[in-house]
C-alpha cells in the first residue's frame, strides 16, 4: 500500500551547455518521484523540463499534476487512467510505483519488461556548437571514448558542413545521425537531401510534430531513414505515422508517451512492423537513464539510440545515483531489482533545490 510521496525537484550543472533548434539548457532541472510504500521504496523520473519549449509539461504543471490529481488516485488504489494527458507525471509515478513493487519482489524492471539483451551500445547527443572546431573537439572526445552512436543537432542554416565536419572526425565506425526538433520545413527539402552523403543512421524530426503527410513525402526522396521523435506522442500515431510511410524509424521516449508500460506497447507495434525503433533520451538523472536502459534493452529496440553515461552530462560526482558507466561503448543492464539504481542521499541533497513530502490519509 502507498504511504506517502516525496516530489523531489533537483537542479544539476551540465558540464557543457546543451543547445538545440528549440532551446538551450546550462543545467538539467528534474523532478523525481519517490514513492514510500508498505513493501519498500521506489524512484520514477519525471523527464518534463523547467520550460514548456520540448515537451507540453514543465516541472511544475507535472508537480501540480501529480499532487491534485495523479496521487490522490495511487492512493485510493483507483487507475491512473482517468488523468487525461500529463504523460510525463503519469510515467515518473508508474515507474516509482513499479520499482517499489520489483524491488519487493526482487525482479529487474529490464526482466520484467522482456528484456532481450545485457549490455546496449551507448549513444550520445552532441548540442548545436558555437562554431565547427568546438564541434570536432566533442565529436572526437566522444569518439574516442567509445559511444557508439553520435547524434548531432542540426538546425536550417548548421547542417550540412555540421554533418561533413562530424563525419570527418567521427569516422565510417560510428553511427552517425542527426536531429532536427522540428525546425525545417518542406522547403528545406534539398538541404536535408544533400545529407544523404554522409551514411547517417537517420534524420531525426524534420518537420514539426503533427507534419506526418509532409514527412511522408520526405521519407520517399530521402536515402537516410526519417526517425520521427515528437510526433511519437502515442503508440497509436505511432502506427498511423508508419502506416502513412512518414517513418523509416522510431524513437520511444517512456516519458512522452506516459510510461515503460506504454513504451514497451510501441516497441512491439515496431517490432511487428518491422520499423526499426531506439531509445530516445532526456538527459535523464541516473534514476530515469537506468530504467532508459531497460528500453534500450528490449527486442524492438533494433537501433542504438541515446543511452549516454552519466558523467556525459553531469561530471563524475554528479549524478544522483552511482554513475552510469561506458563500457567498451555499452551501457551495462541493471540486474538489481526495479530500475536497478539507488539513490545515493549524499548526492541527491547536493542537488535537491525543493522537496515536498504527501502522505496518504
Ligand atoms: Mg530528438
Amino acid at each position: 500500500m502507498l504511504r506517502a510521496v516525496e516530489l523531489v525537484r533537483v537542479r544539476m550543472p551540465l558540464v557543457s551547455p546543451f543547445r538545440t533548434a528549440r532551446s538551450a539548457l546550462t543545467t538539467k532541472d528534474a523532478l523525481l518521484v519517490h514513492v514510500i510504500t508498505d513493501d519498500g521504496d521506489g524512484w520514477g523520473e519525471c523527464v518534463a523540463q523547467a520550460d514548456a519549449s520540448y515537451l507540453p509539461d514543465t516541472i511544475d504543471t507535472a508537480r501540480i499534476v501529480l499532487r491534485d490529481h495523479l496521487l490522490p488516485r495511487a492512493f485510493a488504489g483507483v487507475s491512473l487512467d482517468g488523468v487525461e494527458g500529463h504523460a510525463t507525471a503519469r510515467a515518473a509515478l508508474e515507474c516509482a510505483l513499479l520499482d517499489a513493487r520489483l524491488r519487493a519482489e526482487g525482479t529487474s524492471l529490464a526482466r520484467h519488461l522482456g528484456a532481450a539483451r545485457t549490455v546496449v551500445p551507448a549513444g550520445v547527443a552532441i548540442g548545436l556548437t558555437e562554431d565547427t572546431d568546438a564541434l570536432r573537439a566533442l565529436v572526437a572526445a566522444n569518439a574516442q571514448a567509445g559511444y557508439r552512436r553520435i547524434k548531432c543537432k542540426i538546425e536550417p542554416g548548421r547542417d550540412v558542413e555540421v554533418i561533413r565536419a562530424a563525419r570527418a572526425e567521427a569516422g565510417t565506425g560510428v553511427v552517425l545521425a542527426a536531429d532536427a526538433n522540428g525546425s525545417y520545413t518542406p522547403a528545406d527539402t534539398g538541404v536535408l537531401m544533400a545529407l544523404d552523403e554522409f551514411g547517417l543512421q537517420c534524420i531525426e524530426q524534420p518537420f514539426a510534430p503533427d507534419a506526418l503527410a509532409d514527412h511522408a513525402v520526405l521519407a520517399g526522396r530521402l536515402r537516410t531513414p526519417v526517425c520521427l521523435d515528437e510526433s511519437i506522442t502515442t503508440a497509436a500515431r505511432a502506427t498511423e505515422a508508419m502506416a502513412a510511410g512518414a517513418c523509416g524509424m522510431v524513437s520511444v521516449k517512456p516519458g512522452r508517451l506516459g510510461g515503460v508500460a506504454a513504451a514497451r506497447v510501441l516497441l512491439d507495434d515496431c517490432e511487428r512492423a518491422e520499423v526499426p525503433a531506439l531509445a530516445g533520451g532526456m538527459l535523464e538523472t541516473g534514476v530515469g537513464r537506468a530504467a532508459l536502459v531497460a528500453i534500450a534493452a528490449l527486442p524492438g529496440c533494433t537501433e542504438p539510440g541515446d543511452c549516454s553515461a552519466s558523467d556525459r552530462y553531469f561530471g563524475p560526482d554528479g549524478d544522483v545515483t552511482d554513475p552510469i558507466v561506458l563500457e567498451d561503448g555499452c551501457l551495462r543492464v541493471p540486474t538489481g531489482p526495479g530500475i536497478g539504481v539507488d539513490v545515493r542521499p549524499e548526492r541527491l541533497a547536493r542537488c535537491t533545490v525543493a522537496r515536498e513530502r504527501i502522505d496518504g490519509s
